[in-house]
């Protein structure tokens, strides 16, 4: 849905648009330390939470202008009611190549099949943790089992891939890494390690918490010999690696070393709420033009103009502020609950 004529936007560092994060709800079923350690949160109120007709709306504006990679994350997807009739409507969408989702597994195992059949071509389940009891302490969730039926369900359902996320963090579980590395090889999965990130809900975020990406790759590099570089695709964010045994793992070095320059995502809240950079302060809302009876050839210009004046390296500038520390308090994110990572779409 470009205009005629116009080629794709680029920004102001030339990056151009290639991938949007559907955060299609800000609830979710655990609470993880590093996202959601409150007791009580303020939630998007459902009126505005945009309908699936809405957000195909949407994304059909942000695929005719190169967000051809669309990935659905929230909160926890899977909470909200039907997702593979919205994987429907988004596979269906021109100009979408790629079609995502990002899930704690909890709910993943009833539904891989259907999201397989309704389109949805890639998983990414999050476990940071083999042992149950340390899930329950840490994410105040009982439902590890589940996670992992989730993870075998998404390997039987036949997706074009399903990798595992797991964040590290140092105290927790950092003597982990060999251990997941494992599970992901028995499984058939790719492990990606994420570093922990000082995001909006981060609020017990702090510098000695987080390993680096040098350190997972010498705590690997010690157990299993030398580590080689693979070559991922410029926008991927993780950095590749792979094992004398051809054994593959990702990093995603955001904390230690963003990945701004080649970064071509953005995301929409549930509200329908745009955001150029995870860190990024303010939001274009979209939701109300849309809602106001927009056409598509206003929404197209709109989000183009948004888009070529996007100067946004927010990981970066974290990188620099010398006594780094949480990225909001508690306070500042009940004001406006769309800093949340878990609203913003992880
Ligand atoms: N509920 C889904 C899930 O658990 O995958 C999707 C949303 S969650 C916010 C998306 C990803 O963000 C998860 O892999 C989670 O581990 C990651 N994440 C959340 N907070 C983080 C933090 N502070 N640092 C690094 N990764 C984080």
């Amino acid at each position: 849905m470009s205009m005629p004529g116009l080629a794709p936007p680029t920004d102001l560092f030339a990056r151009p648009m290639g991938s949007l994060r559907l955060s299609v709800t800000d609830r979710c079923n655990m609470r993880c330390r590093y996202c959601m350690p409150e007791e009580e949160y303020r939630w998007l109120p459902r009126a505005s939470i945009l309908t699936y007709e809405e957000l195909a709306r949407l994304t059909a504006i942000f695929a005719g202008l190169g967000a051809c990679k669309v990935r659905l994350t929230g909160g926890e997807p899977l909470l909200r009611h039907d997702l593979p009739e919205l994987v429907r409507k988004l596979a269906a969408v021109e100009g979408v190549r790629d079609l995502a989702l990002t899930t704690n597994g909890i709910l993943l195992a009833d539904r891989a099949a259907a999201l397989r059949e309704a389109g949805l071509r890639r998983v990414t389940v999050s476990l940071d943790t083999l042992r149950p009891e340390r899930m329950a302490e840490f994410a105040r969730s009982e439902r590890h089992a589940d996670v992992l039926a989730g993870i075998a369900a998404a390997v039987a359902a036949g997706f074009e891939s399903v990798k595992v996320n797991a964040v590290v963090i140092r105290g927790y579980n950092d003597d982990e890494v060999l251990p997941l590395l494992d599970f992901a090889r028995a499984q058939g999965v790719e492990l990606r390690f994420i570093e922990y990130m000082d995001v909006g809900g981060a609020t017990r975020w702090s510098r000695d918490q987080v390993v680096s990406k040098a350190q997972i790759i010498d705590t690997i590099a010690a157990a299993h010999g030398p580590v080689q570089t693979v070559a991922a695709r410029a926008a991927a964010p993780a950095e590749r690696f792979q094992l004398g045994d051809g054994t593959r793992f990702g990093v995603i070095a955001s904390t230690t070393a963003p990945f701004c320059r080649d970064c071509d995502r953005s995301r929409l809240t549930a509200d329908g709420t745009w955001y150029l950079c995870l860190y990024a302060t303010e939001g274009v809302n979209l939701r109300d033009v849309l809602r106001d009876g927009a056409t598509d050839a206003e929404l197209v210009a709109l989000v183009r103009s948004t888009w070529a004046a996007r100067a946004d390296r927010g990981a970066e500038e974290r990188l620099a502020v010398p006594e780094r520390g949480v990225l909001y308090q508690v306070e500042s994110l009940r004001a406006d609950p769309r800093r949340e990572m878990h609203t913003r779409g992880g």
